[in-house]
């Protein structure tokens, strides 16, 4: 027994508890992975809605340039440059202040005395216009330079730039100036313009994010997830006139007291002195970028939220009105670019418990099929060990019927032999002894035969060959007539046998030889687990209930069935009093036969406790209606 559980531990619980571990393993790598796909696909959309509005930004300040030229053909403003400010506020709603400016530093418009915010204007940048002082700024130049060539002085992310390789061939100053913010750590703090002079870009510190999305940094690798933190756009500290350079436009972003300005400027051919341009309405700007962010995919509308955040990430644009998020964390977040530099294009989950959910739904869905699994493997394996418990148990019961039957087999024939064998060597001269040994012989010859007709009818019944000769009987003569046969035999023993019978008879429909067997085995049990107290009572009366029914009890004042047992005895082999023990020989059949008969009559036969001590055994059949 001991052996088949460990196989089957062996064989079955560890290998399906490994399986069970694999696929719990398999799970989580299969829901990081859909998160990841996730991530991916919203970083996707945050990315798709930065460069929409980093393309609209150039297309603006690509706008203004055409303004410019559309303003240089009136003759009234070539003539007063001056008049700038005023007509490029008038023609254009992104303009907030136009600046004329020449390339040697001379500020032509906007007149300071002209209005309060042109005061402003050339408080904040006539020094950094007019190239008297570096400025910590962002900056981007378009690819065109003043011959109309394309040139790379536009400013690209840091990790998308080759670094250059030690030793590398001076560049111009522009060229310098882009790589010297590519690298910020790589260059050291200096870097040096075509005229020789040199500028100091912001020392290479890298700025924090506003922002912690929170998909970027769990998708890094380990160790990696600090780069999340910094922003990919860098600063340099540069005058104006080293920024512009060779370049015909471009865009110039600084914080001045922790507020955003961005200047668009532009130098039209025409005059190829002058530098034009603009500090943009970051209102107005603002409320163009509102359409971007409503462009989100419709299909994605209901998941996620796309917002656009300026630099203190603060929510400037939504694609769902009045939604709130702890804005500093989102899903995911891609920087706009230099034009307007710290502002985020940031998506949040619009119902981030939802997610969590359908990974919660799809673990415990999987989780539950697992566990299902296990307990259908665990409980397989325990109705295997059980049937096999089943089968060792009675193939130890047919041994043991084996050496019972062979026991009760051997002790009437030894009787028999003894008292055949004591007549006829004539050693034996009194009659009444003679009768006696007689009547033991028949007795014993009874007990043998009542024994094989137990073993044949059950050997019968096994192979389903039982035959029932079934027929009208009266139940009360069949119960009286055996007991009849059978009282000598008790009598002789010392039994008392008291039997009650009704006046009327009770008809049944069987087969009356196998009835009779059922008597006889009660009966035999009741002497044989009588004890010392030799009373056997036997009574048949009719029942009216229902259907009427023929009741049989045989009643005896022995020691009872074992508590535990009142069921089990009546299974095949099975004995409750064991012949080591109490000495009392038997098969284990005589009660699975009687049942089996009763049932086969439409009857059935139960065991209770006698009152009083004792056991009471009765038997119930379907009575026949008289005619
Ligand atoms: P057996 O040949 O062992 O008597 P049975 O099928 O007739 O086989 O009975 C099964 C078991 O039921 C017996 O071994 C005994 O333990 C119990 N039993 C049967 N009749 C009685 C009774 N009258 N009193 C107490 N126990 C009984």
């Amino acid at each position: 027994m001991k052996k088949v559980a460990l196989v089957l531990l062996l064989a079955v619980f560890v290998p399906s508890l490994l399986l069970a571990c694999l696929a719990i393993r398999s799970l989580r790598d299969q829901q990081f992975i859909l998160e990841r796909q996730r991530s991916l696909l919203y970083q996707g959309v945050a990315d798709a809605l930065a460069h929409d509005a980093d393309n609209y930004l150039a297309d603006r300040q690509h706008e203004f340039g055409q303004r410019v030229e559309a303003l240089l053909a009136s003759p009234s403003l070539r003539n007063n440059t001056c008049l700038f400010d005023d007509r490029v506020r008038t023609n254009w709603p992104l303009a907030d202040v136009g600046f004329v400016v020449s390339l040697d530093g001379q500020i032509i418009s906007p007149l300071p005395s002209s209005r309060p915010a042109a005061r402003l204007f050339y408080a904040d940048y006539s020094r950094f216009l007019a190239n008297r002082e570096s400025a910590e700024v962002f900056w981007n130049n378009a690819n065109y330079n003043m011959n109309g060539n394309a040139d790379s002085q536009t400013a690209q992310p840091a990790e998308n730039a080759p670094p250059p390789p030690n030793g590398a061939p001076v560049l111009d100053g522009q060229v310098q100036l882009a790589q010297a913010q590519q690298q910020p750590n790589m260059n050291g703090g200096f870097a040096t313009d075509n005229n020789g002079s040199s500028f100091k870009k912001s020392a290479g510190k890298q700025m924090l994010r506003n922002v912690m999305p929170q998909q970027q940094g769990a998708s890094l690798p380990p160790g990696g997830d600090n780069l999340a933190q910094y922003s990919k756009i860098a600063s340099s500290e540069a005058e104006f006139r080293q920024l512009i350079g060779d370049s015909r436009e471009g865009t110039v972003a600084r914080f001045l007291e922790n507020k955003l300005n961005v200047l668009f400027w532009y130098r039209a051919p025409s005059e190829p002195q002058l530098v034009f341009g603009t500090q943009v309405n970051l209102g107005q700007l603002e409320e163009d970028l509102k359409q971007i962010v409503q462009q989100l995919d419709p299909a994605l509308k209901d998941e996620v939220v796309a917002v656009l955040l300026d630099d203190t990430a603060r929510p400037v644009a939504l694609s769902r009105a009045r939604f709130q998020a702890p804005w500093k964390h989102p899903f995911v977040a891609t920087e706009i670019g230099e034009a307007l530099p710290h502002w985020e294009m940031a998506i949040y989950l619009a119902n981030p418990d939802q997610f969590k959910q359908s990974a919660q739904t799809l673990r415990l869905t999987l989780g539950s099929l697992i566990a299902l699994l296990l307990v259908a493997i665990g409980l397989g394996g325990w109705l295997i060990v059980a049937d096999l418990n089943r089968q060792l148990t009675l193939a130890r019961q047919k041994t043991d019927f084996v050496s019972n039957v062979s026991h009760e087999l051997k002790t009437p024939l030894t009787s028999i032999r003894m008292f055949s064998e004591l007549l006829a060597e004539g050693r034996v001269s009194e009659p009444a002894k003679q009768r006696t040994y007689l009547g033991i012989i028949t007795a014993e010859t009874a007990r043998l035969t009542r024994l094989i007709n137990n073993v044949l009818d059950f050997s019968r019944m096994e192979r389903g060959e039982k035959k029932y000769n079934m027929q009208r009987c009266e139940f009360v003569s069949l119960v009286r007539d055996t007991i009849e046969t059978y009282r000598p035999h008790l009598e002789s023993n010392g039994f008392r046998l008291d039997c009650e019978y009704p006046a009327n008879p009770i008809r049944v429909n069987g087969d009356c030889d196998a009835l009779a067997q059922i008597v006889v085995n009660l009966l035999s049990n009741a002497e044989k687990y009588s004890g010392a107290r030799k009373e056997i009572a036997v009574q048949v009366s009719p029942r009216e209930g229902a259907a009427s029914e023929a009741e049989l009890r045989v009643m005896d004042r022995g020691p009872g069935v074992p508590r535990g047992s009142e069921e089990r005895i009546f299974e095949q082999f099975y004995r409750a009093h064991d012949s080591l023990s109490s000495g009392i020989q038997g098969s284990g059949l005589g009660l699975t036969l009687a049942r089996q008969i009763a049932r086969a009559h439409g009857g059935d036969i139960a065991y209770e406790p006698r009152p009083g001590g004792g056991s009471c055994f009765t038997l119930r059949l379907a009575a026949l209606k008289e005619a």
